[in-house]
């Protein structure tokens, strides 16, 4: 019987994954984009794919139909089931989009820099009208953060108040304004650049010095 717990044991033991932490030689920073996902600290973009934004248009023409039609007719019980099954096939491509996204990141970078969200998400979401939630970036964030630390990679979290599109990626200079239609960052340095890959810029640098003090 003990021999029989002993073996339990080594098996289960053996099983648990335990990554070796992994020295960080890249690191790249996420700027939070509601339309694109992110914008990263190199200048790329993540852009849902175009058969999920026709998806998504779709299921906008099919929720106006059924707010049409007569409550509990038959047409529309057939119609509210057409739009249950769009919902459920735009989850499964932005789950899939998602996991192809984090899954890319975990392996070209050691280290992913990240907002904490996140005002500015909130009022991103806003000005668009859409939710944070819809855009899919907390299951972004989960998905990274597994495949990154199962492979003894990082992924940093930086402070919400942190002002990484005000501050000149260049120079350090934090500017009183800036509005967000204002797509182009300009410091009086001379610096000009993306006002995202600025903000990305900014987080990435933002997590360096977190990885030098830790
Ligand atoms: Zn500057």
């Amino acid at each position: 019987m003990f021999i029989f717990y002993f073996i339990r044991f080594c098996l289960l033991t053996e099983y648990e994954h335990h990554p070796v932490s992994k020295e960080v030689q890249t690191v790249v920073g996420l700027d939070f984009s509601m339309n694109t996902l992110y914008v990263d600290s190199e200048g790329k973009r993540a852009n849902y794919p175009r058969f999920y934004r026709q998806a998504l248009e779709k299921l906008t023409r099919e929720q106006r139909v059924l707010s049409r039609r007569r409550k509990g007719s038959n047409r529309w019980h057939k119609q509210r089931l057409k739009v249950a099954k769009l919902h459920e096939k735009i989850a499964n491509q932005r789950k899939d989009f998602l996991h192809k996204e984090s899954h890319k990141l975990a392996k070209l970078y050691d280290c992913v820099v990240i907002e904490d969200l996140n005002m500015k998400g909130m009022s991103q979401a806003l000005h668009f009208g859409q939710s944070v939630h819809d855009n899919g970036w907390g299951m972004f964030t989960s998905f990274l953060q597994y495949k990154l630390e199962e492979q003894g990679k990082k992924l940093i979290k930086i402070d919400k108040w942190f002002p990484s599109s005000k501050t000149c990626s260049c120079c350090g200079q934090v500017r009183e304004s800036l509005s967000l239609s204002e797509r182009t960052f300009r410091c009086e340095c001379g610096f000009e650049s993306d006002r995202d890959v600025n903000a990305a810029i900014n987080i990435k640098h933002e997590g360096m010095k977190r990885l030098a003090i830790a």
